[in-house]
């Protein structure tokens, strides 16, 4: 019996060992590559610049590639400029990735949302390093990884790995804003449920380590130019509907907005926050064409599972309360799709609970 089950196990593929498996040899110098999930955001650009200042610190080389380029807002965190932009820098990140010895994926479930990277990515001779927070994570593609839903950021995970490695006395503060400022975006600056005990335990730690955190707001929410609040106002003012019945906000943004108000990637990120903090919403979508696609995000308060709803109906995916898609077909294609999607879950949107 024992036999037959060995060789049953020799024809699946091999699974995902636990990170702690790799304690042991993180002394040994290693060409690592860290990457992360397209369009990258706080929590994405945090933790693999808050791991690759670790790694430095322990004698590996690390190359940081981000498979696209990223909003402005992010080039304050240290190092920024050593990352490479995969459709850029093509040939430079591939090279890195050929002669790498691991490879660290954080913040994303599947190797599709490394974009033009996911072959290149998928067929490396290197081992996959998974450190993510997703649901339905692809565990055959990792040697070795952790995939914990309950967290509330990547960079929460990258602080534990480094805690459980015995290397807290590495933190210092470049480490420390770079996973500070994770774990603040990904968490609404601490007001989801996701935001435990350890995640104030961990902030406490960074404090101790010298983290100046009102500097780290103050880069991420104190950067805009006056063109995106114009622009927010013509979306609040234009673009909003509300639909009391269903506890339902959409904010849907023709291409034409974009252009005349000069908005750049980034601009966009936390609009579609703005209607949950209206009395009664419990969802709120938003849907910008971005010419090439149409891309959504969905955020929801409480019991309403946006994950599923973005995976059912939008090609996409993330988590329980906030999660997005993407579409091929015209704007009002996309919000006629929404309006029907919302109606056929009016049970669950009204009847909506904590
Ligand atoms: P955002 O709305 O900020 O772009 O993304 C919210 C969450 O949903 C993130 O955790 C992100 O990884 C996930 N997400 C956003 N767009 C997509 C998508 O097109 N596919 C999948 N699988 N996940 C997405
Ligand atoms: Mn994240």
């Amino acid at each position: 019996m024992n036999w037959l089950i060995a060789q049953l196990q020799l024809l699946l593929p091999p699974l995902m060992q636990s990170i702690n498996q790799i304690f042991p040899l993180l002394p040994q110098p290693k060409k690592v590559v860290i990457t992360t999930h397209q369009k990258p955001d706080g929590d994405a650009m945090g933790s693999s610049l808050g791991l690759y200042h670790f790694l430095k610190q322990l004698g590996h080389s690390v190359t940081v590639i981000s498979p696209t380029s990223w909003a402005s807002f992010l080039n304050w965190m240290p190092d920024t400029k050593s990352v490479l932009d995969y459709e850029s820098q093509t040939e430079k990140a591939n090279a890195a990735i050929d002669n790498a010895d691991w490879i660290f994926c954080l913040d994303f479930n599947t190797l599709v949302r490394t974009k033009k990277m996911e072959e290149k990515l998928g067929n490396a001779n290197a081992q996959r390093i998974l450190i993510d927070h997703h649901q339905e994570p692809q565990v055959e593609k990792f040697a070795y990884g952790v995939s914990d839903t309950n967290k509330s950021s990547t960079c929460e995970m990258v602080y534990d790995f480094i805690v459980d490695s015995g290397n807290v006395d590495k933190i210092n503060e470049e480490v420390a804003e770079c996973l500070y400022a994770g774990v603040m975006t990904d968490t609404g600056s601490f007001r989801f449920p996701s935001t435990s005990g350890n995640v104030h335990r961990m902030v406490a730690t960074l404090k101790d380590k010298g983290l100046n955190h009102s500097r780290v707001h103050e880069e991420l929410f104190d950067n805009f130019l006056e063109n995106r609040f114009k622009f927010i106002g013509n979306v609040l003012l234009n673009r909003m509907q509300i639909f009391y019945e269903y506890n339902t906000a959409l904010i849907a943004i023709p291409q034409q907005d974009l252009i005349k108000f000069n908005i750049k990637s980034g601009d966009t990120e936390g609009l579609v926050n703005y209607p949950l903090s209206i009395q009664g919403i419990k969802l709120a979508a938003i849907i910008i064409d971005r010419g090439d696609e149409r891309k959504s995000s969905f955020r929801s308060k409480g019991s309403f599972d946006v994950n599923t709803f973005a995976r059912k109906y939008f090609n996409g995916g993330g988590h329980f309360n906030a999660a997005g898609g993407q579409s091929k077909e015209p704007l009002d294609a996309v919000v006629a799709k929404f309006i029907e999607a919302m109606k056929e879950n009016k049970d669950q949107l009204s009847n909506y609970q904590f």
